[in-house]
């Protein structure tokens, strides 16, 4: 049977990839500290779980309009609007089954064959996947660990060229931590603006920062007409398997993006929007003490690989994954990610995941106990200190 070379364009997550492998070492009776995870290891919040029960029983459990009830678009536009001093109403807001869908779809709507599209590097696999899958090219700008993983403008501008169409920023980010400031983004907005070009921020990290406030693109004057801003749940309110996410954008935009939806999976989970509702109204106690709890983690997480020899690690502003520099133990991002799961019995990804500007650097996530990533840092100093011997 034939099939069109579009879908081998398509890749996987590395997590995904290590998840199996780690999976295989546990059949064998070994025990893995699993830090490769894009989850948190947190329930979620038993109000939101209530909201979504009472919704099934009360009987929304039909289609819902293909970009989300009202009422949960009116929801998320407040929420925007209040998170990132912008104004935007329901008819600018757009709920699908997770983030992903959201990325997905806006770029399927605006990316034609032949654009070019500007992701950071490292970065979030999916931009790189869906920009070759619509037959365009993904031009990487380097984020460089000297200026805290953030990209430098002068590189935006060199990677713009007559067929750039978009420019995706993520921040906080994944896979470093990093965070853009207000000057990187009004620069970005400017750049953006005198090429005419749009902006797809994903901001599914916005909530999970430290010690500094979260800057939306958004929030520059004048943006919001060619940017999409997006955001979910996953993260958050520690629901990943909900599969809620959204966005807001341009209303003639989010009107493609229905039809779109219609086409594909028609709507997202009624019951789950009323889940959505009770989240981003409802008491936001347990989020805090979340993010507090990840904080400490980081601080353990950060010290302890400093404590290694070989390994040099920043402290990240955002998200929940760390970025550790392993050039001075001599190995590649490959082989010290095998010699961390095989020696040491810790699962994480190598840096190269993530694009070729991750070699050098490996990618830990802390969503798990401090008990488990103290363990976790004494195993791989162990498994370093042999190789050294050996
Ligand atoms: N963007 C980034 C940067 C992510 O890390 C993830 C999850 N790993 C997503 C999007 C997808 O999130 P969702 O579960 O909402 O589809």
């Amino acid at each position: 049977m034939h099939y069109p070379e579009r879908v081998d364009l398509l890749e996987s997550e590395g997590a995904f990839v290590v998840l199996a492998k780690a999976k295989k070492l546990e059949a064998e009776g070994k025990s893995i500290i699993h830090l490769q995870i894009g989850e948190p290891d947190f329930d979620t919040p038993p109000n939101i779980c209530e909201a979504a029960i009472k919704a099934i029983r009360d009987g929304h459990t039909h289609y819902a309009p293909s970009g989300g009830i009202p009422a949960a678009r009116k929801v998320v536009a407040d929420y925007m609007s209040r998170t990132r001093g912008i104004d935007v109403g329901p008819e600018h807001s757009i709920i699908m089954p997770g983030c992903k869908p959201v990325i997905f779809c806006s770029m399927l709507a605006l990316i034609s064959p032949g654009d070019e599209v500007i992701i950071p590097d490292p970065g979030y696999p999916t931009y790189r996947s869906v920009t070759n899958f619509l037959g365009a090219k993904p031009v990487t700008v380097k984020l460089r660990e000297e200026n805290n993983f953030r990209f430098s403008l002068r590189d935006v501008e060199t990677a713009i060229t007559t067929r750039t169409r978009m420019i995706i920023l993520n921040s906080p980010h994944n896979p470093t931590g990093g965070i853009l400031t207000h000057e990187d983004l009004e620069g970005v907005y400017t750049l953006a603006k005198k090429h005419d070009l749009w902006i797809l921020s994903d901001e599914i990290y916005s909530r999970i920062i430290y010690d500094v406030a979260f800057q939306s693109v958004g929030s520059v004057p004048g943006a919001l007409e060619r940017t999409i801003m997006i955001d979910g749940m996953s993260k958050t309110y520690a629901m990943t398997g909900w599969r809620l996410g959204f966005g807001v954008m341009p209303k003639k935009l989010a009107d493609y993006m229905f039809t779109i939806a219609i086409n594909n999976f028609s709507s997202t989970a009624t019951f789950s929007q009323y889940a959505l509702i009770e989240a981003l109204q409802g008491p936001q106690v347990a989020i805090d003490k979340m993010v507090e709890e990840f904080r400490s983690r980081r601080d353990i997480i950060v010290d302890g690989l400093n404590s290694i020899e070989g390994i040099t690690c920043l402290r990240p502003e955002g998200a929940f994954y760390v970025f550790p520099n392993i050039t001075g133990t001599g190995l590649t991002s490959q082989e010290f990610a095998d010699l961390m799961l095989e020696q040491a019995g810790v699962a994480g990804l190598a840096g190269t995941a993530f694009g070729r500007h991750g070699e050098g650097y490996i990618r830990l996530s802390y969503a798990n106990s401090a008990e488990n990533i103290r363990k976790a840092v004494a195993l791989l100093k162990q498994a370093l200190a042999g190789v050294r011997k050996a």
